[in-house]
């Protein structure tokens, strides 16, 4: 179904068009209608569906229907956002949609000092797109006014619950206008969801553009189980070997973010790292350089990825598995999107298998197991014994570091192999 069959002003309809738009994705289809009616809506949608559409156009609509002057610092639709991430990507679309309409977006958020926002709010906003934090901290100095806002959307608002932002939006909420429209997107209904939702939103319209806490069926998954230590050689080879191209990776923390970066690289495979500690700037210059092709492999932890919005990507590879079930759902939702197919890979160590099973039952599918001979985790007791009896045995090869190690157990498989030796890397026939 196309866009001109919601009847969108022409200007939109063009806008749209320029962005590549031709056919509605289904949580398009489902929410415009309710979102024009007024109705308040329950949206479940994950990132990479097209959500930040389903809801910004007809807001957009909304303004072009009902121009208004505005008095300084009032704003007409507030939309809240997890991350700075995600509050610029949700901005920079709404910008996109409204280029040829008369509408002023603003956005909000943390790191950067208040004044140059605090100056766009003075002239008052058809759209503001905010971090809570950052919102409250502009409504606590007096920069903005909610008390005429006619359209609150609550964005990703199991990340915001999940990041502790209750007690801002509860502060936000108050200081909105009563008979506003509220809309709530969120990729998985908790019970801190639901809550929130019985409490804000007014006879609202459900939706599910998928069946509830299910993955976008777009994106295949697969499972390779593999040892923790052996985790950054079985990616190595799986990038090479398959000639993977836009690879996001997930590591646990910060530090394994850095350092996977720096032994792909070594391994011939540009590679950047993004998480909280990185600028702002950087992260953004990253990203850019892995849309544009020219790193191959971007690891990040949770909090970076969030609100990432990476066009085509067709591979995601869990290399740690996320602490939360919930949290694999919005990974793996950064591929595959808006009717593409992707990718998603998880490595699962022996510890992992429990959160694996917490996955398989949450999305209520099993997935697909893929043995990568050389990797099997359940071979790795003989390979140890076989490893120790050569190292103590007559043919002692010479490893003694971990590296070495890797390569003497992988020697026992006879494959040509890259190792370290002296931190520089050779191609070496092992037997
Ligand atoms: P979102 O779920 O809002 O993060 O959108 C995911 C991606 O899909 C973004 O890159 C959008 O630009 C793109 N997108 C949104 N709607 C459509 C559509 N109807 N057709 C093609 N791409 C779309």
């Amino acid at each position: 179904m196309k866009f001109e069959s919601y009847s969108f002003a022409p200007e939109i309809i063009r806008a749209v068009s320029e962005c590549g738009y031709e056919d509605m994705t289904p949580i398009q289809k489902l929410a415009i209608p309710p979102i024009r009616r007024g109705q308040d809506v329950l949206a479940s949608a994950q990132t990479g569906t097209g959500k930040t559409a389903a809801f910004v156009l007809p807001l957009l609509q909304r303004i072009f229907d009902n121009p208004a002057a505005l008095q300084p610092g009032v704003v007409r639709i507030l939309i809240l956002a997890p991350t700075r991430e995600l509050v610029a990507q949700v901005a920079d679309n709404a910008k996109a949609y409204s280029r040829y309409l008369d509408a002023r977006v603003v956005s909000l958020f943390g790191g950067v000092k208040t004044t140059g926002q605090a100056n766009k709010l003075r002239q008052g906003a058809e759209l503001v797109v905010a971090t809570p934090g950052r919102l409250l901290e502009h409504l606590q100095a007096g920069n903005i006014n909610l008390s005429q806002v006619e359209v609150l959307v609550l964005d990703e608002a199991d990340r915001m619950l999940d990041m502790g932002f209750i007690k801002d939006i509860q502060k936000i909420l108050q200081a909105t206008n009563k008979e506003r429209q509220t809309l709530m997107f969120s990729a998985t209904f908790s019970g801190g969801v639901k809550q929130l939702a019985e409490q804000i939103l007014r006879r609202p319209k459900v939706l599910a553009a998928d069946r509830q806490n299910t993955t976008a069926t777009t994106v295949s998954q697969v499972v390779y189980p593999v040892e923790q230590r052996r985790k950054r050689e079985l990616l190595a080879e799986l990038i090479g070997r398959k000639n993977w191209h836009q690879v996001l990776v997930f590591s646990a923390t910060r530090e394994d973010a850095d350092q996977l970066a720096d032994e792909l690289n070594q391994d011939g495979i540009p590679t950047a790292a993004v998480h909280s500690e990185k600028a702002h700037g950087k992260r953004r210059r990253s990203l850019k350089e892995f849309t544009e092709g020219k790193i191959r492999v971007l690891v990040s932890t949770e909090v970076a990825a969030r609100g990432l919005d990476i066009p085509d990507l067709d591979y995601v590879v869990n290399y740690d598995m996320p602490f939360l079930a919930e949290d694999y759902v919005h990974r793996i939702g950064r591929t595959g999107r808006a009717g593409k197919t992707g990718v998603a890979i998880s490595f699962v160590s022996r510890e992992e298998e429990r959160i694996l099973a917490d996955i398989e039952k949450l999305i209520g599918q099993r997935l697909k197991r893929i043995m990568m001979p050389g990797y099997e985790v359940s071979n790795r007791d003989v390979l140890l014994k076989q490893l120790q009896r050569r190292r103590f045995g007559k043919h002692k090869p010479d490893a003694s570091s971990a590296t070495e190690q890797v390569a003497a157990e992988k020697s026992m498989s006879g494959r040509r192999v890259k190792v370290k030796v002296g931190g520089n890397q050779q191609q070496k026939k092992l037997k």
